[in-house]
């Protein structure tokens, strides 16, 4: 099956104008205020939230 039309320039246009890529959140860890990811474990310290942080590796 083929389309029953071309789509036109401006309706190509007008759908991909949703489809920018958005830039990432980061938040600042609370405990050694390097970025992180919201509700992920910080990368130096393994900050969670209050109550909860994970074991990270001291290597390197
Ligand atoms: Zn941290």
């Amino acid at each position: 099956m083929l389309p029953k039309q071309k789509i036109s320039r401006a309706r190509t246009r007008m759908r991909r104008s949703h489809h920018a890529r958005e830039p990432i959140n980061y938040v600042d860890c609370p405990r050694c205020n390097s970025p992180k990811l919201p509700h992920a474990a910080c990368d130096n310290c393994g900050f969670v939230r209050p109550g909860l942080s994970l074991q990270v590796d001291q290597e390197s």
